[in-house]
């Protein structure tokens, strides 16, 4: 039975004691057993964004990582880091990724590779660009996206992915999905699981919604059936708007 998910990516935000303040914040929440929370923190402030949350139930997940193991990669992190630190969960394709480091469906394929044999889970990234979406073009783009990136995982393998739709015009520019446009696509997202697998596999996956959630629509596009949760950025940084987008699952 897939869980209901609001994950927190704090992007080049927040230095060493901000993050700490943050998580103390968000440490006394109490979310029912089938929600998720995780945070997403900058590489530096993972190790310790993992002690101070060992206690309870906020995971932490990678914004990004290296599809290698190890090399002459300057200024890159490998899965293989991340799972030494205890780290076993990363954002993979965000579109900022995509957009400022010419991140391809293609090379993330690898990197989903490579995450799943450290048996991390990945937190998948897609969604059309605003001409995409004018010229009604969205349900194709998402469709190759997921056809290039994840539908050569076999079913063990789709155990560990979950999607986070974000059309790229919605991110960070407080324009957002109305919840129909959410739950149209993301409906189309499980069948096009069911229709590649099988129905029980679809219905298994998380998929999440990212793009300008806030406590004011969060509850709008959470209750929609298809949108298991969201992928938060801005609001996400402030503990107060968090919990409440966290409370509104
Ligand atoms: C994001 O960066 O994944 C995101 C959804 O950002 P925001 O919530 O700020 O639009």
């Amino acid at each position: 039975m897939r869980k209901k998910i609001v994950a927190g990516n704090w992007k080049m935000n927040n230095n060493k004691s901000e993050t700490a303040d943050l998580i103390q914040a968000l440490k006394s929440l109490s979310f029912s057993t089938d929600v998720r929370v995780m945070i997403a923190p900058a590489f530096t402030h993972l190790a310790q964004a993992e002690e101070l949350t060992q206690a309870g139930r906020i995971e932490v997940l990678a914004q990004n990582m290296n599809a290698n193991d190890s090399g002459a990669f300057t200024g890159e992190i490998s899965a293989k880091m991340l799972h030494s630190i205890g780290i076993d969960k990363v954002i993979l394709g965000h579109s900022e990724r995509r957009a400022y480091y010419n991140e391809t469906d293609v090379g993330l394929k690898q990197k989903v590779k490579t995450a799943l044999t450290y048996d991390m889970e990945v937190v998948f990234c897609f969604g059309e660009e605003l001409d995409q979406r004018k010229a009604g073009s969205h349900f194709e783009v998402v469709q190759s996206q997921l056809e290039t990136v994840l539908f050569d995982l076999n079913s063990t393998e789709w155990s560990k992915i979950i999607l986070a739709y974000e059309p790229v015009w919605a991110i960070g520019t407080g324009e957002t999905a109305s919840p129909d446009q959410a739950q149209d696509i993301h409906a189309f997202i499980r069948g096009l699981i069911a229709s590649k697998y099988d129905e029980d596999l679809a219905k298994d996956v998380s998929i999440l919604y990212g793009g300008s959630v806030k406590p004011a629509n969060a509850s709008a596009i959470f209750s929609q059936p298809d949108v298991d949760g969201g992928l938060i950025g801005g609001a996400s940084l402030n503990a107060e708007d968090f919990i409440a987008i966290i409370q509104s699952i």
